[in-house]
């Protein structure tokens, strides 16, 4: 099944393809940035995601060991996607984005632990 993700302003759009008909797994992290995001994402891998529209107003946004990479439109500031570090062969996606979906009717909500990132354990 085919998804259309959107930022607010509507000037990125992404298509993401879910294998399963549904998300994999809906989840919030209590990383740095996560934690003032407050988003609630899931996760393709990033041949089931692309940008179909508006690639040039992303920002990519890195910091700490700088391999994961956030985006987020340039123009409204919504976060659209990003890499994460810990597998960067997968795209996680803000699903509020998308716009049949009402965040608020989940009940099922993982949390990451990314305050305490594996990778950043010696
Ligand atoms: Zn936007």
């Amino acid at each position: 099944m085919k998804k259309k993700l959107k930022c607010h302003c509507g000037e990125v759009e992404a298509e993401i393809n879910l294998p399963e008909n549904d998300f994999s797994k809906l989840v919030k992290c209590n990383c740095t940035i996560c934690k003032r995001k407050g988003v609630i994402m899931s996760m393709v891998k990033n041949e089931d995601f692309s940008i179909t529209k508006g690639k040039h107003r992303l920002t990519l946004y890195q910091f700490h060991t700088k391999d994961a990479k956030h985006y987020f439109c340039s123009k409204c500031g919504i976060y659209t996607h990003h890499n994460p570090r810990s597998n960067p062969a997968m795209t996680g996606f803000n699903v509020a984005c998308i716009d049949d979906v009402d965040t608020f009717k989940f009940k099922d909500i993982s949390i990451n632990d990314g305050k305490n990132h594996p990778l950043d354990k010696k």
